[in-house]
């Protein structure tokens, strides 16, 4: 648990004001120190230890990992929100999350899962995707859920506008590049000559260079910030349902565009109701008189209602009652699906004495006709 965790600085023995390169050479002195293989004596201890400094070295060298941290502590790192710590490999079963999601953010740009990639076209850095893991109860996937939440996320640098310069004069157009931000290379080869394009290292894309850069933003062009965002999860989303929010992502590099967010929506465990699609299953108790003779009972359907349903005279333990649309929306075509009801009963381990003589006498006086045998 996040709460548990320890200081990734104390973790590496260092200062909160150490230095890239102390940070690097405390992780190794400790690494040497702790790695598995090298340490004989308690290598299960070894292990953890080893993997905690491989994940506080994780977040402290990487700068904007480590901005993050220094900013929000282990929240801003944590796996529940994990900037770029996916693939769209992920999303390829979601193929269609598209088209039928599309227009239900309101402001939000829809571009097609596979063919929006990264770095499309060249140009400067695409902010980076950002997932987000979000848990919703059984109830809340069948009405749809609007929610805000707060992300720590990448933003626009306030100071400069996201240019990353100090001041708009102390920008100039890339030298190598004349601007354009890529570059073209042409190489010729047995089959002729291929020219290929690829972003300009001296601008890394931007097609400008800053001479002065942006203190509050280091010339990135970008800070640390927490961001509101409006989710709206649809009625029936289903656990694992992918929601795209394209451009609500990290904000990109100079003239980039910004990277797309990702809502995972998690539907946590009912304890009353199994969910199979649209349709609900749940189990309804019964005793051995309202099998035998038939009767009325109150089931509770999802979301606190309930129904009444006829039990008919002689159901049998395990018999499946269908109660049409009382099962949740179906997330594409909104059709109410339906709840399954399935019969048991529990056998009484204490009875009365009065309660046995009545059962005697019923399993004597059945016995002939095999009721219990
Ligand atoms: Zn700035
Ligand atoms: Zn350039």
């Amino acid at each position: 648990m996040a709460q548990d965790k320890r200081d990734y600085y104390d973790v590496l023995g260092v200062q909160k004001s150490a230095s890239a390169d102390d940070i690097k050479s405390a992780y190794r002195k400790l690494v040497k120190k702790y790695h598995p293989d090298l340490n004989k004596e308690d290598p299960k201890a070894a292990e953890e230890k080893f993997k905690e400094l491989s994940e506080a070295y994780e977040v402290l060298a990487d700068p904007q990992k480590k901005e993050r941290y220094d900013k929000f502590g282990h929240a801003g790192v944590s796996q529940n929100f994990s900037p770029g710590g996916f693939t769209m490999d992920d999303f390829t079963h979601y193929g269609d999350i598209e088209d039928i999601f599309g227009g239900l953010f309101d402001g939000s740009i829809f571009e097609s899962l596979f063919g929006g990639g990264r770095q499309r076209g060249g140009g400067a850095r695409r902010g980076r995707d950002v997932r987000y893991d979000l848990e919703v109860t059984l109830e809340e996937a069948a009405e749809g859920l609007a929610k805000a939440v707060e992300l720590p996320l990448e933003v626009v640098c306030k100071a400069c506008g996201g240019s990353g310069a100090a001041d708009a004069k102390f920008i100039s157009t890339c030298r190598a590049c004349g601007g354009a931000g890529q570059v073209q290379v042409r190489r010729s080869t047995g089959f002729g000559q291929f020219v290929s394009v690829s972003q300009c290292q001296q601008c890394h894309g931007a097609g400008k260079t800053i001479t002065n850069p942006c203190r509050a933003c280091g010339g990135r062009g970008r800070q640390a910030d927490r961001v509101r965002i409006e989710l709206n999860i649809p009625r029936g989303a289903e656990d694992g349902t992918r929601l795209r929010l394209g451009g609500r992502g990290e904000a990109g590099g100079p003239r980039a565009r910004p990277g797309d967010l990702y809502i995972v929506v998690h539907v946590a465990r009912h304890p009353e109701f199994e969910r199979d699609g649209a349709n609900l299953h749940s189990a309804l108790e019964l005793t051995y008189a309202q099998l035998a003779l038939g009767a009325e009972v109150e089931v509770p359907t999802l979301g606190g209602g309930k129904a009444l349903v006829k039990i008919p005279p002689g159901t049998q333990v395990g018999t499946t009652l269908r109660l049409a649309g009382k099962g949740l929306p179906d997330m594409r075509t909104g059709r109410k699906g339906d709840l399954f009801i399935t019969t048991y009963i529990v056998i009484p381990r204490k009875l009365s004495s009065e309660q046995k003589r009545l059962l005697r006498e019923l399993d004597g006086g059945e016995r002939k006709g095999g009721l219990f045998g």
